[in-house]
């Protein structure tokens, strides 16, 4: 079998390897427009912040030691579908490639929103490398006035890496906390507060009236502003699928199987429109989504027939302060229950408090999770992934087995606690 991908970035490239893995026959190749694309991109604020360097950032490239090919740099403009062919630009010529199975990963880029004054000012985002070079070096000369707008993940992340470098940062966001699309306001206000004590000036709730060189204007008063920083979000690369006329809405829309309105045509990332765990059609720029899809992909092309589901977790931090979450938020349709302890005596470790939300539906069944705490976040995400999931019932997490050891763990799991608080909560009809 012919196999076209189209970029070579995160999940292209996982796509590819995962299915080299099982299938040794097929012919394999990434067609890709820019230079610099296996590197991770979920590192760059580490990069800026000067945590790692330049070599750390970049992936071992084993693509030829796997026999797949790459065609870089060349840009794909065309899809013929009834011949199923893909047209592109190489060293400005024109050339075609024919597939079998053609799959789509051309990624997202920054949403620009419409401010009064973008259009005549310099501004930049923080989505690519060439973007971190290009910051990296303005602000290696001097002290500068920056303003960040957008307060969520990419937003936050960079506050934390430019206030570490001895920046002054403002964050502003229109909604009335930050990373106000994913987690709840209670547990957003530990984060700000964290970033205000870094020395990062957050105005959340704020609209902008317009930008000039040199300020930034808002409805009461204005602020100071040498370098100005768009993290207002993303949006799917659907440029070359909605020429194609393949189907698409915010992304390209993908079944569960990941296949688009062409069945000989995939899509994988942050490119697709897709239907995850709770049955939502859904835009999301997660690389570890996009592994995930790229996993079950190459499983179903050798002759699995699984559907996609995910539930979109993720984990983050604001200097030594971790955040992570999955599932769903509190609803008038949810019951949840907040919980903070310290996970081991004070005397072992000084900077061990977590604070958790676990939140059931009416029935006791979990749907989803808020963790921020110094350490243990990941791994109790990644359980309550695991029990959302199967459709765990409160009850399961309450009773199952932990492991004590009083420097490493503690002799109640919180998050059995935290259940426990929740259960509580529901209605006994239910139990
Ligand atoms: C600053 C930052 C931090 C992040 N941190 C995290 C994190 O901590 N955890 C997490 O899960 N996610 C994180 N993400 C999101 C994650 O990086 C993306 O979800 C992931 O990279 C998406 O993979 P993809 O394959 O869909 O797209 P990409 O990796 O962007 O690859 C798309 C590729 O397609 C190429 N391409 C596009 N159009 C064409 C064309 N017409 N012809 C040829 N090539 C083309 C592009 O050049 C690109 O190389 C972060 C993102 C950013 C910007």
């Amino acid at each position: 079998m012919n196999i076209i991908i189209i970029g070579a970035g995160t999940s292209a490239r996982l796509f590819a390897q995962e299915l080299r893995k099982k299938d040794k026959e097929s012919k394999i190749t990434l067609i890709e427009k820019s230079i610099e694309n296996n590197y991770s991109i979920c590192s760059l604020p580490y990069y800026l912040s000067g945590q790692i360097s330049l070599n750390c950032l970049f992936n071992e490239d084993n693509l030829k030691f796997n026999n797949i090919n790459l065609i870089c740099p060349a840009l794909v403009i065309s899809i013929d579908k009834k011949n199923k062919k893909i047209n592109y630009i190489k060293k400005n010529k024109n050339e075609s490639i024919n597939y079998d199975k053609l799959i789509i990963t051309t990624g997202s880029k920054p949403f620009i929103p419409n401010i009064k004054g973008i259009d005549k000012i310099d501004y930049l985002t923080f989505y690519s490398l060439t973007d971190t070079k290009k910051l990296k070096k303005i602000i290696s000369k001097k002290k500068l006035n920056i303003t960040i707008i957008g307060a969520g993940y990419i937003g936050v992340e960079l506050s934390d890496a430019l206030i570490k470098l001895g920046q002054k940062v403002t964050l502003i966001e229109k909604s009335e906390n930050i990373l106000a699309q994913s987690i709840d306001s209670d547990f957003s206000k530990i984060i700000e507060n964290e970033l205000i004590k870094k020395g990062v000036v957050i105005l959340t709730n704020t609209k902008i009236n317009e930008v000039v060189k040199g300020k930034i204007i808002l409805t009461n008063n204005e602020i100071k502003n040498d370098l100005l920083i768009l993290c207002t979000g993303s949006k799917p690369n659907i440029e070359l699928a909605k020429k194609s006329k393949l189907k698409i809405n915010k992304g390209i829309i993908v079944n569960k199987y990941l296949q688009t309105s062409d069945s000989n045509i995939y899509a994988l990332g942050d490119c697709t429109e897709y239907i995850d765990f709770f049955n939502e059609r859904i835009v999301c720029g997660l690389a570890s989504t996009a592994q995930k899809m790229a996993k079950l992909l190459a499983n179903n092309f050798n002759g699995k027939k699984k559907e996609l589901s995910v539930l979109n977790a993720s984990i983050s931090k604001v200097s030594d302060l971790i955040f992570g979450l999955v599932g769903q938020k509190e609803s008038k349709k949810n019951v949840s229950s907040n919980y903070k302890t310290n996970l081991l005596k004070k005397c072992f470790n000084k900077k061990n408090n977590i604070f958790i939300k676990i939140i059931a539906n009416n029935k006791g069944i979990i749907v989803g999770c808020q963790l921020i705490g110094i350490t243990g976040i990941a791994p109790r995400i990644n359980l309550i992934s695991l029990a959302i999931k199967n459709k765990i019932h409160l009850k399961e997490l309450i009773n199952m087995d932990n492991c004590y050891n009083p420097s490493i763990s503690p002799l109640f799991e919180p998050i059995s606690i935290a259940c426990e608080v929740c259960l509580k909560k529901i209605k006994k009809e239910y139990l």
